[in-house]
């Protein structure tokens, strides 16, 4: 699949790049074409313009045109009666060609000399009778520009090639993280498959126990059905983490952003909380004095504190104590949620926002979670273009720093 894009990619740029050549050659051909015939056009209007004043000179003057030329001058009856210097050819081999110019209809023509073409202008001497006859051996002007066309040609051969590699680097380099993305929404697509069997898998047994003593009464078989029951939940939870996530994949994940008291907002949170702390005997303390107006989507950082809290809890013991604090600290609005839980080896710190990261695996799965959480908290924050960290010890426990920017509050 990847050699294929890597192909197309390639084709594309060659593709382009030698239609961009091929313009560049033509017009550069033609421009230079162009330039090379107004200059010999331009020789000739000079030649035509000094016969009509009578003092064609020698070559010298035209120098500095590409073009080699010489001329003769007539008499009426055709007859030469004065040449310039660097004939090709000897006068009496010359005369019957400047003959036939003379009798000729045409002011302008081609004739052969000495195996080589030559362009002559004719034109009526003023003050005598008779005519100028210029030749002009435009053949030098034809090799400049056959010599262009094969250097541009090569050129842009050699280019060509050179875009083929260039193409084939750079179509490597852009499928990088193509290919890394691709990778990991494999890894996610096998992730989420394996995680729904395991509660899919429970249901189906216990539910088959249940089938297999139709006689008992509901009652009797609550433990199947509760199971049951649970592994539905967290199955639904599950399902609502990864339709999240994907959601926020494809740029769906839409925020609705407005100012909010951010230190009310995480007091119902942390009221929220009070239950299940006292229940299994957790204290859980905040210290929300900053007031702090936050421009942000309310539902989505009460989201992010209710992650945060609901693993701090998790993975604390009873007896334990939790802090979420606020503060301000101007640029930025920091939410801290500390706990003296069980903690997190420091070689696992930055993996735990990944999808489906559990730091021990089988310990985890007795507790409830999806593996999903933190990598929720961590898209939150990045679309309220914030950041985290975390410092914990085995033990000890963790502290998670979130730091909101304000810039953009009211
Ligand atoms: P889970 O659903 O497993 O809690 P999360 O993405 O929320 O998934 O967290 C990933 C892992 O990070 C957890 O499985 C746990 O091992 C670890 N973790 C997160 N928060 C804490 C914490 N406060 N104390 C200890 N470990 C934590």
């Amino acid at each position: 699949m990847f050699r294929k894009l890597r192909f197309k990619l390639t084709m594309i740029n060659v593709v382009v790049m030698s239609f961009l050549l091929l313009l560049f050659i033509i017009s550069t051909f033609f421009v230079m074409q162009t330039q090379i015939f107004n200059q010999s056009q331009q020789l000739m209007q000079i030649i035509a313009g000094d016969a009509g004043s009578g003092i064609v000179s020698d070559k010298r003057e035209h120098d500095r045109h590409l073009a080699k030329y010489f001329y003769v001058k007539t008499d009426a009856s055709g007859k030469i009666s004065e040449a310039s210097t660097g004939l090709p050819l000897p006068l009496d081999q010359l005369a019957p060609l400047v003959y036939q110019t003379i009798n000729g209809p045409n002011l302008k023509g081609e004739v052969e000399l000495h195996d080589e073409t030559y362009t002559y202008l004719k034109v009526p001497l003023k003050q005598t009778p008779g005519f100028l006859v210029a030749f002009f051996d435009l053949e030098r002007d034809r090799d400049i520009l056959r010599e262009l066309l094969l250097t541009l040609s090569i050129g842009g051969l050699v280019s060509l090639i050179l875009t083929y590699y260039g193409s084939r680097f750079m179509a490597d380099r852009a499928m990088i993280p193509i290919k890394t993305s691709w990778q990991r929404q494999q890894d996610f697509v096998a992730d989420a498959s394996h995680e729904l069997r395991t509660p899919l898998t429970v249901i189906q047994v216990n539910l088959e126990l249940v089938q297999g003593n139709p006689e008992e009464t509901v009652a009797s078989q609550a433990k199947w059905l509760d199971y049951s029951l649970l592994e539905m939940k967290r199955m639904s939870k599950l399902v609502d983490d990864l339709l999240f996530l994907a959601r926020a994949d494809s740029q769906q994940q839409a925020l609705e952003l407005k100012p909010f008291p951010l230190h009310t907002a995480l007091r119902e949170v942390i009221e929220s909380f009070k239950p299940l702390a006292e229940t299994t005997e957790i204290r859980l303390e905040s210290t929300l004095d900053s007031e702090i107006t936050y421009f942000g989507d309310e539902l989505r950082i009460k989201q992010l504190a209710v992650i945060l809290l609901d693993n701090a809890l998790k993975y604390t013991p009873s007896g334990g104590q939790i802090t979420l604090s606020l503060q301000n600290r101007g640029a930025s609005a920091e939410i801290t949620v500390s706990d003296n839980g069980e903690g997190i080896e420091p070689k696992h710190l930055d993996k735990i926002f990944e999808r489906f990261y559990r730091v021990d695996k089988a310990r985890s799965q007795q507790k409830e979670g999806t593996g999903l959480g933190l990598a929720i908290a961590d898209w939150i924050i990045k679309s309220h273009h914030g950041s985290v960290k975390v410092s914990s010890s085995l033990g000890a426990g963790t502290t998670f720093v979130v730091s909101l920017p304000q810039y953009n509050s009211h």
